[in-house]
């Protein structure tokens, strides 16, 4: 095992492995308070025509569920030069889209003294690389998306209007003692706003069901809320207890049976929610990042911007094209999560 702050510590970790033929494992976690960035070795991986874009790793937070904190220690933002550069050498390898990630997103320079650093940072990359079309963020915390990323997500069709905003839960009971945000009014308020400054907007997020202090009465609470709500995506995860976590004292009394028939609940619910949605984007032409390509029967496959790779939908569309192209695509039926269509 080794740290994620510097990459190039595999090299003296493998050479121990090698001088004394381990069987063991290795442990490797030298001090860095920094991200240690190495202008010869990229701190991206690019797929297709596509990359993540780490912007900072670590988490100031304390939700009393999670072993990150634990594990990775607290945030620790990246030098605004180095997410640059590697944004620069995406753009150079002809990515289409750039997906920004970190522990949570909204955090970033917060321990550099910056207030609200992201809406800064993404001003800056969205400059410096005119030709990605697509800039997507991932995993924001709710309570901190601000006036200001709201507006230049409205301002700047290349940053996606796509969110994931991980809620957990609906009660704010549950979330109290997951020590998470609990003004489910603020969400409310957040989504209306940018659904009104973002007419295209579409929402992700993800639910933990079988929380240890989850009744019957706050899973209605959360089936209601996710009725009310109509996200586009929605991930539910069931409550794994983790050791050394503040939640770990209050045990694992809901069965993994009650908790995974909550899951399917909720899964089932948003599929209908999800269905409708899908149905609704018939007739309509979208831009689509081919990822596949099935020559023999003459099918792509790919994603809108409605879809962050790995996690949601895909298109599947008849045609020709390359992996890595953009191309105009009419979508012509939908299912739950994936789409069929038509390049023009
Ligand atoms: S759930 Fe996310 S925001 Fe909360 S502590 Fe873990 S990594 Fe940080």
């Amino acid at each position: 095992m080794m740290g994620t702050r510097d990459l190039a510590d595999i090299l003296p970790l493998i050479q121990t492995l090698t001088e004394h033929t381990h069987t063991h494992s290795e442990m490797y976690f030298p001090e860095h308070t920094q991200i240690i960035n190495h202008p010869d070795l990229p701190g991206y991986t690019i797929q297709g025509g596509s990359s993540y874009l780490k912007i900072a790793d670590g988490c100031r937070r304390s939700c009393a569920f999670c072993a990150i904190p634990g594990i990775k220690g607290t945030l620790v933002s990246r030098d605004k030069g180095d997410i640059i550069r590697d944004a620069l050498a995406l753009q150079q390898a002809g990515v289409q889209e750039i997906n920004i990630i970190a522990q949570d997103v909204t955090d970033y320079g917060q321990d550099l003294g910056q207030h609200d650093g992201l809406p800064d940072l993404l001003v800056e990359l969205l400059s410096a690389v005119p030709h990605i079309p697509w800039v997507r963020l991932l995993y924001t915390f709710p309570g901190y998306i601000s006036d200001r990323l709201i507006g230049l997500m409205a301002e700047s069709p290349r940053l996606l209007p796509y969110l994931d905003i991980p809620l957990q839960h609906a009660d704010p009971k549950v979330l109290q003692s997951m020590h998470r945000p609990s003004d489910v009014d603020w969400v409310r308020r957040t989504v209306a706003k940018m659904r009104t400054k973002l007419p295209d907007l579409v929402l992700r997020t993800t639910f933990i069901v079988g929380y240890p202090t989850e009744t019957k009465e706050s899973f209605q609470m959360l089936k209601d809320f996710i009725v009310e709500m109509q996200f586009d995506h929605v991930g539910v995860f069931t409550y794994s207890m983790e050791s050394g976590t503040p939640a770990e004292s209050l045990s694992d009394p809901i069965s993994a049976e009650v908790k995974e028939a909550r899951r399917q609940e909720l899964m089932t619910l948003q599929a209908g929610i999800s269905y409708q949605k899908n149905q609704k984007l018939c007739g309509k032409v979208l831009s689509m990042l081919v990822e596949g390509v099935d020559r023999k029967n003459g099918v792509l496959i790919g994603r809108t911007y409605r879809d962050a790779p790995e996690i949601d939908g895909l298109v599947i569309a008849e045609g020709t094209g390359e992996v890595g192209e953009l191309l105009p695509v009419r979508i012509t039926a939908a299912m739950q999560h994936d789409l069929f269509g038509q390049v023009l």
